[in-house]
């Protein structure tokens, strides 16, 4: 059955894809291995060489996240090999379990699920570390489970400060393209992105950055691979090509949007997302709910995880808003199953999209009969305005004579 109006997919990825990007997925495939096809895949080489923020090389698989994160472990660390995660939530947990499938001997420090990486914690565990069985470090920079983003130049400040040598390799699937990120400043060794969030693509493609020591580790890496091999990457790639079929109309799609990043500029981008986080925080607050995400620094500005209150259900809530708006809400996973629910404020975003997504969410509480404060659309409405006064609006007087002073505006 029709249902008339567009989705709101606020689900903290895949996000909405602009029609700009469908239009070049829509294109006729081209040649994979004719020139157009050599021009254009430099281009987008290029181009994600400044969302990572780096001179180093990116290499490109048809694959979802899941798939680069494999590629980073199997193309720099050989069987039985240590390595050391934090266990911020959700995803890492699941980088966990590959590293252990793929025979790896994972050292986790345990956390709340409410934090970020604790840098350190990281450096005690890597001081104890004296014989330097530890390889590598990894570390998801926005954990989408929560809401939480760590500091990643903290965590390599503590790795050099316990004077270790592992490599660092960071999950950016969340955060790539939505939130400042720098790869060479900050001194990763494998970054890990995808398509289907911050760079507003449909999913299907995923991403290593590689520094020059991860690329050197890979020389004598042990564990076996083939498709997501680097080296047989590099070399294809440097012709402009790849060693199989690539995902021709994907790249297309990939290289308008990183045209788009390039109009609006990254740094407008990532204040953009600030600016929408920072007034769904401003909306949960005043209907009486935490975050997931318990310290400020900390907050993510592409995802916000809203906790209800005790004997509450997420899913319930969720239901009722997909049935009534048409707009799906991410649930909670692992141990927040039922218990949070996640708002996605990332990707092809504007503040109407923001205040409407709130908008769904506050009548969503009402239609559920979960408590809170009225109003919380409101203040988000304030906040994205600069504004944390209402203006005020006397009874008696007509549209003309509201005093507007609250508003900044000339009376
Ligand atoms: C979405 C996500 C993943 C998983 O990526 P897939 O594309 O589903 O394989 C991994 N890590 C983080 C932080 C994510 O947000």
């Amino acid at each position: 059955m029709y249902s008339a109006g567009r989705q709101f997919l606020q689900i903290p990825g895949p996000t909405n894809t602009p029609l700009r990007v469908l239009a070049a997925l829509a294109k006729p495939t081209i040649d994979h291995r004719g020139p157009a096809f050599a021009a254009m895949s430099r281009e987008v080489l290029a181009g994600m060489g400044e969302v990572f923020a780096t001179a180093e090389p990116v290499v490109i698989y048809p694959a979802t996240g899941t798939g680069a994160w494999e590629a980073a472990l199997v193309n720099t660390l050989s069987p039985g090999d240590t390595v050391l995660m934090y266990q911020s939530g959700w995803f890492a947990t699941l980088w966990r379990k590959m590293a252990e499938k793929l025979g790896l001997n994972v050292e986790l420090i345990e956390a709340d699920w409410r934090s970020g990486v604790d840098a350190a914690r990281i450096e005690t565990h890597l001081s104890e570390d004296k014989e330097q069985k530890i390889k590598a470090v990894c570390a998801v920079h926005n954990e989408t489970s929560t809401g939480v983003t760590s500091d990643i130049p903290a965590l390599r400040r503590a790795m050099d400060a316990a004077g270790h040598p592992a490599l660092l390799m960071v999950d950016t699937i969340s955060s790539l393209g939505s939130i400042d990120y720098r790869h060479d400043e900050w001194g990763v060794d494998v970054t890990v992105g995808g398509s289907q969030k911050g760079l507003m693509l449909p999913p299907g493609l995923s991403f290593n950055a590689v520094s020059a020591k991860a690329r050197a580790a890979a020389k004598t890496a042990g564990m076996p691979r083939s498709f997501w091999d680097w080296e047989e990457m590099f070399a294809a790639n440097s012709n402009g090509f790849f060693p199989y079929t690539p995902a021709t109309n994907m790249l297309q799609a990939l290289n308008v949007a990183l045209d788009m990043l390039r109009e609006e500029g990254l740094p407008n981008v990532f204040a953009r997302h600030t600016r929408a986080a920072e007034a769904t925080r401003v909306a949960v607050r005043h209907w009486g709910f935490e975050t997931q995400c318990s310290v400020d620094a900390e907050h993510s500005s592409s995802l916000t995880a809203v906790r209800l209150p005790e004997g509450r259900s997420a899913d319930a809530l969720r239901a009722e808003i997909l049935a009534s708006n048409n707009m799906p809400l991410g649930n909670g996973l692992g141990q927040l199953a039922d218990r949070v629910f996640r708002i996605g404020h990332l990707g092809d975003f504007h503040d109407l999209m923001v205040t409407g997504t709130l908008s769904g969410v506050e009548m969503g509480l009402v239609a559920c009969g979960i408590p809170h404060r009225p109003g919380g659309v409101d203040a988000a409405m304030r906040s994205l305005s600069g504004n944390s006064q209402p203006a005020v609006f006397d009874k008696g007087s007509t549209a003309a004579q509201i005093d507007t002073s609250a508003n900044g505006a000339a009376a």
